[in-house]
């Protein structure tokens, strides 16, 4: 088989969706040795590892073992810091501001490639979402088409006839029990319907459909929000917490619908040591089964994220 076809895509019918067949991923980096980590600086008379040079601060490369990849797409890795010990939580705060120029660099960019209809950044954090490098970094897949979740949050705009987060936000706030942190920029809460116990959503405050929409100070504020919830969570159970984070904006095809940039965060762990799995009713009936309340859950993660400050 030639290495080009190990990418492909196929459209199920029955559920109404792209998947997606990279099977060289099988073959890439497990949990490397610690002296042995792709994404640290190539150091001298250390080995040669993805990023050839001693030292950096953010790099953006394209990820060896792609899930999409030009002309039909884009995968790349980010690189947060050359520190392998380090976590988004511990950046600097100007290291997680200079990131959301890089996220906003690398949007323009490929939101500006014909085969690209979306561009979604997002983190998987922790061996319990199925990391396979610890070294602090995050990815950006260039989708040839608009995913579902886009195509779900586009159908809910339609059906509250305007922009969904706006609403969602202007709810939240109101009712004001599942916030837990605000900034001038952003506000961040736990959703009314979330799914995973300790699930947040940060979002801007103004309608800002993408990153290249943000004024300077709104990028700053949302790298502090984003900075906040993670060192709650790292709080609240006094342990190294997992998530999946997915920056939402909006879609880039050539008809440019709107969107209202948010991150989602969603969490697996429902205690310190309980995780959540998708089981029957999830899988087989699309139904989330939640045994916490979202109001509890924001109650006690406003409380680490206020300790953390
Ligand atoms: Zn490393
Ligand atoms: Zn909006
Ligand atoms: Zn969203």
């Amino acid at each position: 088989m030639s290495e080009r076809s190990k990418i492909g895509r196929r459209f199920s019918e029955l559920r109404g969706e792209e998947v997606v067949y990279a099977i060289h991923r099988q073959e890439r980096t497990f949990l490397p040795a610690r002296d042995h980590c792709p994404l640290d600086a190539t150091r001298p008379g250390g080995p040669q590892t993805e990023i050839p040079f001693p030292s950096f601060e953010i790099a953006v490369f394209d990820n060896l073992f792609p899930s999409f990849r030009a002309p039909e797409g884009a995968a790349e890795v980010v690189v947060y810091t050359d520190d392998h010990d380090a976590s988004f939580a511990t950046l600097a705060p100007e290291r997680a501001e200079a990131l959301m120029w890089v996220w906003r660099h690398r949007y323009a960019e490929l939101a500006a490639r014909p085969d690209i209809d979306y561009v979604f950044i997002f983190e998987n954090r922790g061996v319990e979402v199925g990391v396979t490098l610890h070294h602090p970094h995050g990815q950006i897949y260039g989708y040839p088409f608009v995913p579902p979740v886009a195509q779900l949050e586009l159908a809910a705009d339609r059906r509250l006839g305007g922009c969904a987060p706006c609403a969602l936000l202007e709810r939240e706030l109101a009712d004001g029990e599942r916030v837990v942190h605000q900034n001038d920029g952003v506000v961040v809460y736990v959703p009314y319907a979330a799914r995973w116990a300790y699930e947040a959503h940060v979002v801007m405050r103004e309608h800002r459909p993408s990153l290249l929409d943000c004024t300077p100070d709104e990028l700053r504020l949302l790298a502090a929000g984003l900075q906040a919830l993670v060192r709650g969570y790292e709080l609240l159970f006094e342990r190294s917490f997992p998530y999946v984070m997915a920056v939402h904006q909006a879609p880039t095809t050539a008809a440019r619908p709107d969107g209202h940039l948010h991150v989602e965060f969603y969490p697996p762990l429902r205690t310190a040591d309980k995780l959540k799995y998708l089981a029957g009713s999830e899988q087989g009936a699309g139904t989330f089964i939640s045994d916490t309340l979202p109001e509890e859950s924001a109650a006690a993660l406003r409380e680490a994220i206020d300790r953390a400050g």
